[in-house]
């Protein structure tokens, strides 16, 4: 079994139910045991800025998949809950990520781990950072704490005290 952080986000339509879907989702994977759910953030969009609000949160799991079939398994739960948008960084009804897989460093066509943009997003690091602070990113080899202790992104991220899984 391995230690895996999923990033998770929604800007379109009845955003927390597309998260609660994922989430069951991923609750329901043979292969996956959910560990840990952060709380909800309202966050700013990134890169494409003339879009909806995101929710986004962490989810901490231990799973037996390979980095590969748990990919499969995220873009499985998206194509289910729907997702049809395609641009690249414009809305989405759910986007599921591998932030981080054990202590796993890959860097393929299809997938790269730990994700690329961690330590630059503070929509991953809040949430990340609420439920693992003390996690060691693989490549940098420092606590996710540290990471956002010097993130520098000036967008919003509000923790939504309304918002239950
Ligand atoms: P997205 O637009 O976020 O759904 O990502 C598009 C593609 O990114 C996916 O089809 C994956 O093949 C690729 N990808 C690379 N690294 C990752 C990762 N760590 N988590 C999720 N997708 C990834």
């Amino acid at each position: 079994m391995y230690a895996a952080y999923i990033g998770f986000g929604s800007n379109i339509g009845d955003r927390l139910v597309h998260i609660q879907n994922a989430i069951h989702a991923l609750s329901k994977t043979e292969g996956i045991t959910l560990q840990k759910i952060s709380s909800i953030y309202t966050t700013d969009p990134v890169g494409y800025e003339a879009q909806a609000q995101f929710l986004n949160g962490v989810a901490a799991i231990q799973t037996s998949l390979s980095p590969l079939a748990l990919l499969h398994t995220l873009k499985d739960i998206e194509t289910a809950i729907g997702r049809k948008h395609r641009i690249r960084w414009g809305p989405r009804e759910i986007d599921l990520d591998i932030l981080i897989y054990g202590d796993l460093c890959v860097q393929t066509e299809k997938l790269v781990v730990p994700h690329p943009e961690i330590h630059l997003r503070g929509f991953v690091l809040v949430p990340l950072a609420e439920i693992a602070p003390d996690l060691v990113h693989p490549v940098f080899q420092v606590s996710i704490q540290t990471l956002l202790n010097r993130l520098e992104d000036s967008k919003s991220v509000l923790k939504e005290e309304d918002c239950v899984l």
